[in-house]
């Protein structure tokens, strides 16, 4: 008895050379004083510079388990991360960023709450204040969790990433989530399960940049939205509905004003506008159908979400079975080996 629980402690890098080693250092430090035993699963995104080599050297020197997942190309986070969780098998996971904006010391204190209270699933680090991102994505990042949480069934916690600890059935409860489009935060508020929080202060980027732009945030945000919701769709029925009402409206009221006053015929501006408003309006209800029909053939496509190229420090009959359960092509290769 007494055993240990296992940590697997999952995190996607896209490019992230110059924060590496500083990571390592870092996690380094927590893993001698906490209580279990902690394997490290970095997923490479098809990174472009040197973080692959700069995972292995750091992997080489490390005092735990360090994991490589090496995808062919780049995934985008959301998959880079599922990779990642796929790869698991410890009693807690932990998801954090790999840029340092994910304080690996709070680890500790995450694990600590969930030892201490059998009953939580989830421990979920909220920032204080989220003044380290610029205006214009805390503006927009209100606005998306305003809308979200109106029109969808999901509570996502606003000031909470995916930076989170997550027991064993929450992640194999996760993986029975099979969409292809992975909004992680919203996939992990819909699994439910008893949660707590940690608040804390999110630190800026020390290294590197974001690679989310506002372009980007705006696709993610749409993900988010359609993913989880289908008021959009719905809302054009009732849209249409007023619209007829009104008409009918105005029709009688033409019909009155022409018995009492007779026919004029002025009008041409406002028939123009009244064209451009309805065209206008179709053209947004038929854009939304698209939205969800451009999901609904990527995801009937059925492609693999993400493809691991090479791999280093796994068992090979554990990616076998990892590969089987999600329907992925077991074509990963050991970084070592040369066939
Ligand atoms: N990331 C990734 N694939 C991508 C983009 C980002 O794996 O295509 C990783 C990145 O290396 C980092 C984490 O996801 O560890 C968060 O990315 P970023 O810091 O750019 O996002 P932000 O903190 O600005 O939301
Ligand atoms: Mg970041």
């Amino acid at each position: 008895m007494n055993k240990k629980p296992s940590m697997d402690i999952v995190i996607p890098f896209y490019n992230e050379q110059a924060v590496v080693s500083e990571l390592f250092t870092r996690l380094e430090q927590l893993v001698d004083s906490l209580a279990a035993e902690v394997t490290v699963i970095c997923v490479n995104d098809g990174s472009t510079d040197s973080t692959l080599e700069k995972l292995l050297e750091a992997a080489a020197s490390a005092r735990f388990t360090v994991r490589i997942l090496s995808l062919s190309r780049n995934f985008g986070k959301e998959s880079a991360l599922t990779a990642g969780l796929h790869h698991t098998e410890a009693d807690v996971v932990i998801s954090m960023d790999g840029d340092l904006q994910d304080p690996p010391e709070l680890i500790e204190e995450l694990y600590q709450r969930w030892l201490d209270d059998e009953q939580l699933d989830i421990v979920i680090p909220v920032r204080r204040t989220r003044n380290e991102d610029g205006f214009l994505k805390r503006t927009t990042a209100t606005l998306f969790y305003w809308v979200a949480q109106k029109i969808t069934d999901t509570k996502m916690l606003p000031q909470a990433g995916d930076f989170r600890l997550m027991s064993r059935r929450v992640i194999t409860a996760i993986e029975h989530y099979g969409e292809r489009a992975r909004f992680m935060k919203g996939l992990f508020a819909t699994v439910g399960f008893n949660y707590a929080t940690v608040e804390y202060d999110r630190p800026g980027r020390p290294a590197g940049k974001t690679s989310f732009s506002l372009w980007k945030l705006w696709n993610f945000a749409l993900d988010g939205i359609t993913s989880f919701s289908s008021l959009p769709l719905r809302i054009w029925s009732y849209v249409g509905f007023l619209l007829a009402a009104l008409g009918l409206g105005f029709a009688a009221l033409k019909v009155v004003s022409t018995l009492v006053f007779g026919v004029d015929v002025p009008g041409y501006a406002s028939t123009f506008v009244v064209v451009l408003f309805f065209s206008g309006i179709q053209l947004i209800s038929i854009g939304i159908l698209g939205e969800y029909i451009g999901r609904v053939f990527s995801e009937v496509k059925r492609r693999p979400l993400y493809l691991v190229d090479r791999t280093h420090g796994f068992d090979g009959q554990f990616l076998r079975e990892v590969s089987a359960r999600h329907d992925l092509p077991a074509i990963a290769r050991d970084i070592d080996s040369r066939d």
